[in-house]
């Protein structure tokens, strides 16, 4: 090679490693200049698996696109593995009569060969190898100039790989960072509603009682001098008004607190619907009149029965209908209907009343979510109701949602399965997580359990797999990167299982590429959630899953 080619190449070989170009790229390159320096047939760079110590090809001149056929070496095997272990380069004269060979990259057999290991100052990252297909032993000085262009790329590869770990961990810790903080901003948004549910149930607890030592002091200390009787009665009427207001504000909260605990039994019976129906308005009746409002009823069924815990169904009916009167002024009308829809109850309650906006519709199945304000008391109520038709619904195996229209009226409409669920009365809250990240497991752990859920783990898939058999749960949330066996084997090999095959699993991944998720089904998952988690609509995507697999 003429000298001033051989000055440039090298120049740029030097000034190689501290561009700004990508590793790879750099390596390519090198591999390349000293194919033209020293004149071989092949060169090969491999590197070493922290994992096992095994040598891996990573670049390979001429022939880059065949890299991934290039042979692999164990921990000290061949002459490649002997190098490294020995951090020894070795020269070979011919290939074919020494016994220490094993296949070395490329095609063709190499005859000459030169095994250099590449070491950076803390440790030795790989190993390089010539390789000529003529006898040609390499020189001196040919052996001089490779070990310095090696060192060089050592040191490089030293930094990539430090540089690639702590910008993976840079990643991780800010994935963390931001699931924290959307957790602190769950725990801050449950606190601010908790304190507001806290002043306006105060409220709500003080106007009954107000009412009833009011009355009962006008009675006890004849306050109001001599009562007639009927005036005596309306005292009475109201202390007894308000205790049955006062007893259903505690029964919500008790409820509430019972469903997020999990101790919520649904107690099943068949009944029909219109009986249920008509039972609930007769006692709405008495709110529309002080409307008044006048309440319709579409013509059901009789013969229309359906399998559900027929006093919660009741209590899901008269939240809807009472707040339908509520909401809705003067002289509007409030109907509700109920019909067979593919092995589902559907029943709707429309208003004409004053509607929701949109930004509320969803907010409001949140508990103590009020549209107007704690502190203004047009409307009663604490903002309770609709979290328990919610849950209620959802205990059914049922689904509810609202449609509406800022002052033209709402209509609330939910299902439920007419002949009840498998499950019936367990409330369906037991969840395996195998998560091997000890933060997200917490973080999970914590916003799964704040929301009421039965919260197992397992670090790894081979104590997945055995608390998987000794459950059963109701799901499995199943991170996809398991050390040892992966998420998706794991999700495998419980579906191969006849004990742990009806558990639903639902892959948990941090990969978002297309034909992930559908890799995770093939594997047998029933769906797919992509991390970071956003808690919120993490709880939603647990919530359904948990009630799709009811059904
Ligand atoms: P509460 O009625 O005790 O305030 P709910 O949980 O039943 O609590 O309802 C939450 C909020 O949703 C209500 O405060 C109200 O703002 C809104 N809402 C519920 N039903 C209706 C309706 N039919 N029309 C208009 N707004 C409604």
């Amino acid at each position: 090679m003429d000298d001033k080619v051989m000055i440039d190449l090298l120049g740029q070989v030097g000034g190689l490693f501290t561009s700004s170009l990508e590793l790879k790229e750099n390596v390519d390159f090198m591999l390349g200049a000293l194919h033209q320096l020293v004149g071989c047939d092949s060169a090969t760079i491999f590197l070493v698996d922290e994992r096992d110590g095994s040598l891996v090809a990573m670049a390979t001149h001429p022939y880059g696109k065949t890299v991934g056929s290039v042979a692999t070496f164990s921990a000290g095997e061949g002459i490649v593995g002997w190098a490294v272990s020995e951090r020894h380069a070795v020269s070979v004269r011919d290939a074919t009569k020494d016994p220490r060979f094993k296949s070395l990259p490329i095609g063709s057999s190499p005859r000459s060969a030169l095994v250099m290991p590449l070491e950076s100052p803390q440790r030795v990252v790989g190993a390089l190898t010539l390789a000529r297909k003529q006898v040609k032993p390499f020189t001196e000085l040919e052996q001089a100039l490779v070990r310095i262009l090696a060192n060089q790329a050592a040191i490089s590869i030293d930094h990539a790989t430090l540089h690639s770990a702590v910008q993976q961990q840079m990643a991780e810790i800010a994935e963390q960072k931001d699931e924290l903080e959307l957790a602190n901003a769950q725990t801050w948004e449950n606190s601010r509603l908790k304190s507001e549910f806290l002043a306006n149930m105060s409220h709500e607890l003080r106007t009954p009682l107000n009412s009833i030592l009011g009355f009962s002091e006008i009675l006890r200390d004849n306050l109001a001098g001599d009562l007639s009787d009927e005036q005596r009665r309306e005292c009475l009427d109201n202390i007894y008004g308000s205790g049955k207001h006062l007893l259903s504000l505690v029964n919500d909260v008790l409820d509430l607190s019972k469903i997020e605990a999990g101790r919520m039994e649904l107690q099943y019976e068949t009944f029909p619907v219109a009986a249920a129906i008509r039972e609930v308005l007769t006692v709405v009746r008495p709110l529309a009149q002080r409307g008044p409002v006048e309440l319709e009823t579409a013509v059901i069924d009789p013969e229309l029965e359906l399998r559900a815990d027929k006093g919660k169904f009741k209590q899901i009916l008269y939240n809807l209908l009472s707040n339908a009167i509520k909401f809705t002024p003067t002289a509007g009308r409030v109907a509700i209907t109920a019909s067979r829809l593919e092995g589902m109850l559907r029943v709707t309650v429309s208003d004409t009343g004053i509607g929701i906006d949109p930004e509320h519709q969803q907010r409001i199945f949140s508990e103590f979510y009020q549209v107007q304000t704690a502190t203004d008391h047009q409307f009663e109520g604490t903002g309770l109701g609709l979290s328990l038709v919610r849950r209620l619904v959802a205990l059914h195996g049922g689904t509810v949602g609202v449609e509406s229209e800022l002052g033209r009226g709402s209509v609330f409409h939910f299902t439920v399965p007419m002949n009840g669920l498998r499950s019936e009365g367990r409330p369906r809250n037991r969840i395996l997580l195998v998560e091997d990240n000890r933060g997200n497991r917490d973080l999970s752990t914590m916003v799964l359990r704040g929301h009421g859920f039965d919260v197992e783990t397992a670090a790894d898939g081979q104590e997945g797999l055995q608390k998987a058999k000794e459950g059963p749960y109701d799901l499995i949330l199943m991170d996809v990167r398991l050390p040892g066996i992966d998420g998706l084997t794991v999700t495998r090999l419980l579906k191969a299982d006849p004990q742990t095959a009806g558990m639903p699993v639902v892959a948990l991944s941090a990969r978002a590429m297309m034909g992930d998720e559908s890799e995770a089904l093939a594997a047998g998952c029933s769906g797919y959630i992509t991390k970071p988690i956003e808690v919120r609509r993490f709880i939603q995507q647990v919530s359904a899953f948990l009630e799709a697999s009811n059904l």
